[in-house]
């Protein structure tokens, strides 16, 4: 298996977190990387290594999540044939729509912090993926939970009993409710109760993360910024799904939404204020890794891949 080494991501986001002004190219500068061109196949891509300011970052693949062009998912009240439309006109296949899963490991110091944690054992293979970037699941000192749907914190059992056994499970207290208040949880929250450390979003809860207070997709989603100094990565959880339909068509109402308005606000309102400010994101569903920009083109919301392709 090939693990790839970012060194062009890592020099994009050193250099360009302090410069947000930068997200236009200047004519005679060579076109962005396509998104599309960055994909790997499933086999070559359980790890991708790269850098925020000097902390040490990996992606880890998962799983791929398929999604029926039926609107049951995306564009809910459209037509197929109208979720189709902007995906043929990109080259992409519409049915079914893919989605991936990859959680984010960084290293600060003593702490090695785990960004949500997959589908789950038999479903997903983060734990394939942890032993190829050489991490001991016993070495996690923190999970940070965007929210409880089972793609991100399916993760956090196996076999009845904690996965990062010497980890504190940290999410936002209006999420910690919400799930012990789901009885197909119940499960889970025996399992992880003891490990649970709620937060109210807005200050820091970990070395170098703050927590971001984005409820809609889930009463209490999270987004996570990660900063070294005036690097910094906004790691989006479920803010956004399929990097174009997501970014391009923001007000379309999405049935992963628990709250479709709620979530829908919250859409627009991050890929506002990303568009405004070029922010580095790391966004859970995109093609892996998922590092990029949304960037507008020709009055369009765009997602720019600022990984390396697959060589
Ligand atoms: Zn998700």
């Amino acid at each position: 298996m090939r693990i790839l080494m970012a060194t062009a991501a890592t020099a994009a986001l050193m250099l360009a977190a302090c410069n947000p002004q930068a997200t236009e190219p200047k004519a005679g500068e060579p076109a962005p990387p396509n998104p599309t061109q960055t994909v790997a196949a499933p086999a070559e891509k359980p790890v991708y290594r790269f850098k925020i300011g000097a902390l040490d970052a990996i992606a880890l693949y998962d799983a791929q999540n398929p999604v029926p062009n039926d609107n049951k998912v995306f564009g809910v009240g459209l037509t197929p044939q109208a979720v189709a439309a902007p995906l043929t006109a990109a080259g992409q296949p519409a049915d079914p729509i893919m989605l991936e899963i990859h959680p984010l490991l960084v290293k600060n110091g003593a702490r090695t912090l785990l960004f949500d944690t997959g589908l789950g054992a038999g479903k997903g293979q983060l734990m394939q993926s942890l032993r190829t970037a050489g991490v001991d699941p016993a070495a996690i000192t923190d999970v940070l939970i965007s929210h409880g749907h089972g793609d991100h914190v399916g993760g956090l059992v196996a076999n009845g009993a904690l996965a990062f056994p010497n980890a504190a499970i940290r999410m936002s207290e209006a999420e910690w409710a919400s799930i012990r208040a789901n009885p197909e949880m119940a499960d889970l929250v025996r399992v992880i109760t003891p490990r649970v450390q709620a937060f109210q979003p807005g200050g820091e809860v970990a070395p170098g993360v703050t927590a971001q207070d984005t409820a809609g997709h889930t009463p209490g989603h999270v987004a996570y910024l990660i900063a070294d100094g005036q690097n910094q990565l906004l790691y989006t959880g479920d803010l956004m799904h399929h990097w174009l339909l997501s970014v391009e068509h923001p007000d379309w109402n999405t049935g992963y939404d628990d709250d479709q308005a709620a979530g829908k606000k919250a859409r627009l309102d991050e890929i506002t204020a990303l568009r405004a400010s070029g922010a580095h994101i790391y966004a859970y569903h995109f093609p892996f890794p998922g590092l990029g920009r949304i960037q507008t083109r020709e009055d369009k919301a765009v997602f720019i891949s600022e990984a390396q392709p697959a060589k």
